[in-house]
């Protein structure tokens, strides 16, 4: 965390107060999990404002640097604000416009600007213990796929997959799933986000599997495609563009690179062969205390890679009425160069 930063911010902008009011935001700056609280860092003060409900929690979870505050049913924001006589306070952009006009009516004539992203800034590039949670967290989803790995197999329903692969990590001390579970199979898989559906697998189906496990707060994400019996040609061909476009983009990961450099280089393989109309979303994201965070690799992104960054490499090609290939894995960018996380076994032998 780099309050110096948002202080000299705060003193060059003349603001008294940054609100952090989003939540994986408030984790990231006090440690507290819990889901009613917020930040405000002042040029000389660090605030952590919660309710009676997680008064203990806070004395366990927040450091002594920051200045505990109750707020009891009925007890604003607002009027602690007023109470310490600042009149112009900094929010994040995620602050919702109901919350947003409350804290204006109740500061009535005090200044609100809006900050766009400071605290997502400071996240994108991880510390060793956050790389060390995300590394726990591709741990636990993949010990579970390996578990459930003999579902995959005619007659068994999208859904029941996902239930399965989410019981099994939980179970293994998962705190959650990162993301609801993709299963989509057959001609579904042309879906990019096909939710596990009732459909039960079938002989000859190309299957989409998009999961991840939570841990600590931290998030996975990975996808493999599936056959279940031969290959055919063309499923062949799809699956083999989209694991070169992946090796390419791997290959071109470094630090300073622009993301949509390495989202071009995916691209480039995918529409040489011939498929650049059904590539339809960004390379990847970064992945954090959210599931989707920065940086984005997209044709848009203006995101620098840096060393210490965590996102992912996901190309797919998706066929309408045919059927898809997504595959994705978990990139840290080290010093060196890349490090993949996940470690899924994804040749197109079987
Ligand atoms: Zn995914
Ligand atoms: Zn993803």
């Amino acid at each position: 965390m780099d309050l110096e930063t948002i202080r000299e911010r705060l003193l060059r902008e003349e603001v008294e107060a940054f609100l952090v009011s989003k939540l994986e935001n408030v984790r990231y700056l006090s440690g507290f999990t819990g889901s009613s609280a917020c930040v405000l860092v002042t040029p000389g003060d660090l605030y952590f404002v919660t309710d009676p409900r997680y008064e203990e929690q806070a004395a366990s979870q927040v450091p002594p640097a920051f200045q505990k505050v109750i707020l009891k049913p009925g007890e604003r924001l607002s009027a602690l604000v007023k109470g310490k006589g600042w009149s112009t306070l900094a929010v994040e952009d995620s602050m919702s416009l109901g919350q947003y006009q409350a804290l204006k009516k109740g500061l009535d004539g005090g200044e609100i600007r809006v900050w766009r992203g400071v605290i997502e800034e400071q996240r994108r590039v991880k510390t060793p213990e956050e790389v060390e949670e995300i590394g726990r967290a591709v741990a636990l989803a993949q010990e579970a796929f390996h578990k459930v790995r003999g579902m995959l197999k005619p007659g068994v329903s999208e859904r029941d997959l996902a239930l399965e692969l989410e019981f099994v990590m939980r179970r293994q001390g998962a705190q959650g799933v990162a993301f609801p579970f993709i299963v989509a199979s057959g001609p579904r898989s042309a879906m990019p986000h096909g939710d596990a559906s009732h459909k039960v697998l079938e002989d000859g189906d190309l299957v989409i599997l998009d999961f991840g496990a939570r841990w600590r707060g931290y998030h996975s994400d990975m996808t493999r495609t599936f056959k279940l019996g031969p290959w055919r040609a063309w499923e062949k061909e799809v699956y083999t563009v989209v694991l070169e476009a992946q090796e390419a983009a791997m290959a071109a990961i470094r630090p300073g690179v622009e993301a949509k450099e390495v989202d071009g280089v995916a691209r480039r393989i995918i529409e040489e062969a011939g498929y650049g109309d059904y590539f339809g979303h960004g390379l990847g994201h970064g992945v954090g205390l959210e599931i989707h965070e920065a940086p984005t690799l997209a044709p848009t992104s203006e995101d620098v890679l840096e060393v210490g960054m965590v996102f992912t490499v996901e190309p797919g090609i998706y066929l309408p009425g045919k059927g898809g290939v997504r595959i994705e894995d978990m990139v840290f960018l080290g010093p060196r160069g890349p490090e993949v996380l996940t470690s899924l076994p994804k040749g197109v032998a079987e």
